[in-house]
């Protein structure tokens, strides 16, 4: 038999698969395991991608791999990492890489094994040995005994002390090593005269804690809405109807119980579930609700577990053990051989797309996957993606599960405020102080980089040529464009009205910080950004203001997902517009679903709650729906929009990006993919300088077409082409299909 196999290396150059021949011990080697093979003079771990009888070398070229590893991938995810890799213009190492086991991918310092250790059972020798050596030695210790007979065996004390351990039944190495002091060594040697025998078993799986925050837990009964939504869910289990579920439920509808309950259906039908969650902050909250229903069945990834815990669960997983895997993108890919069910909540969210190569979107591999091994997939938001609501069967949750309306939102524009808060924000954060309760206060993260605006016409300052807010740098005096380099001097003046008084944005979070103590206290202020979350964790510090019995939770996107807090009698945006100043076909969307998110975190409590939204351009189409609770009306008008323009889901975009230290090898690249594309006759866009980052100049070409196989096969064979052109060998290429 021949087996194909896909090195796992990161060279773009280095393109199997290459054919080994397999024989003896290996003869039973599949799709999906994992071989180290000769190649050249190098040995390289790869996997076996087919497996066939013929091969187009001749046999005496046919060589025979060095050893299988102990990681069998299960068939189906073996070609979806290679569909991952062709549809995300990679390398097949790359996308394998994603389906193998934690550690053991392309870059990884040497993969990991299973942590087996020894296990001792007694043999009937060893019992017979035990009972001769009750008689008592010579106390000459001689050789001789004391009653005179010949010793058939002789024991030393540790090893008498293991064959007394051992009478009770096998032990691990490790148990014995604390009950009778004896080392691997003092069992070999047992072993070597017969008198113990030893199997290596796999060592019981590390299981890491999940901590719950703000989850209630306990059983509810199902409202009706929602006991719907279960019913269309196990109908189409049973039915393995092939279209997605969407569960368009508003914020505190109860979407979690019917993902519960969806799981729980799988699992009676004999499959497993993956729950796709945000990354970071909603997995503790999510996960945690999960392991309380399922227990042991459930396998938890998250971004804060050690490689061997990742690798520990994996094993779960695949052994079995497992049956429902939560956790964020890279949860797509666990190695279910059964898998019944994808659960993807807050589908929105744009973490599930990955940032480096291969720049997969989980939902789009989960589709993928769901539709080749025969799984529903169920997603769910409070405002789904457009996309989403086009290609998905809805199903909806209209209200809150207590009946309690969805908070009332105001929106207060603040053009000619000075601070960073409006009066009518002052008024609620000193009524939150007076009565002792809680907010949450959103920085819109994108708008909270600097920059100016005229004070009497609120006139922003943008790049003449790119459409996107200036960026403010104080220290060099002057404002610039992070897109094309466009750089001028802090104006003293509105070149519109005329007005020198001019507004810097985004003094910080700090004096922002400063000034919201000062309007609270003594209530504390908690803070959740990237730099707290790094070091503390989002689950501490959400933790913190869950148990506080009052307190504000300020900080960017982050507090506007998901989190249960019933307490929570008001919510702030800042900024609110920010996001809809950036060139960005999903400004709106992002924008809409912000504040829509953050309105669902307040009143979920008894006393009730209220939004309010600050911006500097209140009639935005996405504000004045988000503040009417309107998902609907906005989702209508934006699919609208996208039709005319060919955005997706009605187009497609792939942007491709070069790059090289010197400047000029990136736009010649870029040029030379771009002629490749075009005469493929698919429309290309570019190519365009970029800002230099990271030391490099980088040139973009986008690419939108009705077409998406036709756009990536074009793609695709026109980057392998130039990229492996020597002419061209400064350049770096990066490929983004549906960038976000
Ligand atoms: P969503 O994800 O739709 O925003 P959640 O699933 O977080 O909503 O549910 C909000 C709260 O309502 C949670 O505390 C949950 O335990 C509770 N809940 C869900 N379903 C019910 C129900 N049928 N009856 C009572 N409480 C429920
Ligand atoms: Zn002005
Ligand atoms: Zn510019």
């Amino acid at each position: 038999m021949i087996a194909k196999v896909e090195p796992l290396t990161p060279a773009r150059a280095l393109r199997g698969p290459f054919d080994y021949l397999l024989a003896g011990s290996l003869e039973d080697v599949g799709v999906g395991s994992m071989l180290v093979v000769p190649f050249g003079r190098r040995r390289l771990l790869g996997v076996v991608v087919d497996v066939t009888d013929r091969s187009e070398l001749p046999p005496e070229r046919l060589v025979e791999p060095l050893a299988a590893l102990e990681a069998d991938v299960p068939q189906s995810l073996v070609r979806l990492g290679l569909w991952v890799a062709r549809e995300y213009v990679s390398t097949p190492a790359r996308g394998l890489a994603l389906v193998l086991p934690p550690g053991t991918g392309t870059g990884a310092a040497r993969p990991l094994r299973p942590k087996r250790s020894l296990r001792a059972s007694m043999t009937a020798a060893g019992e017979a040995a035990l009972a001769v050596g009750e008689r008592v030695p010579d106390a000459t210790g001689g050789g001789t005994w004391a009653d005179g007979a010949p010793p058939r065996v002789r024991l030393g004390p540790r090893q008498r002390a293991a064959l007394d351990a051992l009478a009770g039944g096998p032990l691990g190495a490790a148990a014995l090593a604390r009950r009778a002091g004896c080392d691997h060594s003092t069992l070999r040697s047992l072993e070597r005269r017969g008198l113990v025998s030893l199997e290596s078993a796999a060592e019981p799986a590390r299981r890491p804690r999940v901590e719950g925050v703000g989850a209630r837990t306990g059983r509810v009964t199902l409202t009706e809405a929602q006991r719907r939504a279960a019913q269309t869910v196990e109908a189409r289990l049973d039915s393995g109807s092939g279209r997605p579920l969407l569960l368009h439920g508003v914020t505190g509808s109860g979407k979690t119980e019917v993902y519960l309950r969806a799981v729980a259906a799988a699992l009676r039908r004999g499959r497993s579930a993956i729950v796709l969650v945000p990354e970071i902050a909603l997995t503790p909250q999510t996960a945690g609700r999960f392991v309380d229903r399922f227990g042991d069945a459930v396998a938890v990834m998250h971004s804060r577990l050690s490689r061997r815990e990742r690798y520990d669960e994996w094993w779960r997983m695949r052994r079995g053990e497992a049956r429902v895997c939560v956790g964020p993108r890279s949860a797509i890919f666990a190695p279910f051989p059964d898998l019944g069910l994808i659960v993807v909540d807050e589908e929105h969210d744009g973490s599930y797309k990955q940032e480096g190569d291969p720049r997969y979107d989980a939902r789009t591999v989960a589709e993928r996957r769901a539709a080749v091994e025969g799984a529903l997939l169920l997603a769910g938001s409070a405002t789904p993606r457009p996309e989403s609501v086009l290609r998905y069967d809805c199903i909806t949750l209209p209200g809150r599960v207590d009946g309690r309306r969805l908070p009332p939102v105001e929106i207060v524009g603040m053009l000619g405020v000075n601070g960073a808060f409006h009066e009518r924000t002052r008024e609620a954060l000193d009524e939150v102080r007076r009565r002792g309760e809680k907010a949450i206060v959103l920085l819109n993260r994108r708008g909270w980089s600097n920059f100016l605006s005229c004070r009497s016409c609120g006139r922003v300052w943008e790049c003449p040529n790119c459409d996107v807010t200036l960026v403010l740098h104080r220290s060099a005096g002057e404002v610039a464009c992070h897109h094309c380099g466009h750089s001028e001097p802090i104006p003293a003046a509105c070149g519109h009205c005329g007005s020198v008084s001019v507004a810097r944005h985004g003094t910080g979070t700090e004096q922002l910080e400063g000034e919201l103590e000062a309007l609270v206290s003594p209530l504390p202020v908690f803070r959740l950004d990237s730099d707290v979350a790094a070091a503390a964790g989002v689950g501490a510090v959400l933790r913190r203001f869950d148990e506080a019995p009052a307190g504000v939770l300020v900080g960017t996107q982050m507090v506007a997902k998901g989190h249960d807090f019933p307490a929570v009698t008001l919510g702030v945006v800042l900024d609110a517009d920010a996001t809809l100043r950036f060139p960005d076909f999903r400004a709106e969307e992002r924008t809409f679903a912000l504040v829509a998110q953050l309105a669902g975190r307040s009143g979920r409590g008894e006393l009730g709650g209220r939004v309010i939204v600050q911006a500097l351009e209140p009639d935005a189409r996405a504000l004045r729906h988000a503040s009417a609770h309107d998902a609907d009306g906005f989702l209508a008008g934006e699919l609208a929009r996208r039709e005319a323009l060919s955005y997706p889901p009605h187009g497609h975009l792939v942007r491709v990006v070069c790059s090289s230290t010197e400047t000029g090898p990136e736009m010649d690249a870029a040029e030379a993919v771009r002629v490749l594309v075009a005469a493929a006759g698919v429309p290309v866009l570019g190519p365009a300088p970029l800002f230099r980052r990271q030391g490099r100049h980088r040139a973009q070409l986008l690419i939108r077409s009705r077409d998406r196989a036709a756009a990536i096969a074009a793609v695709s064979d026109a980057v392998e082409s130039v990229a492996g052109d020597r002419a061209h060998g400064a350049a770096t290429f990066a490929v983004d299909v549906d960038p976000q």
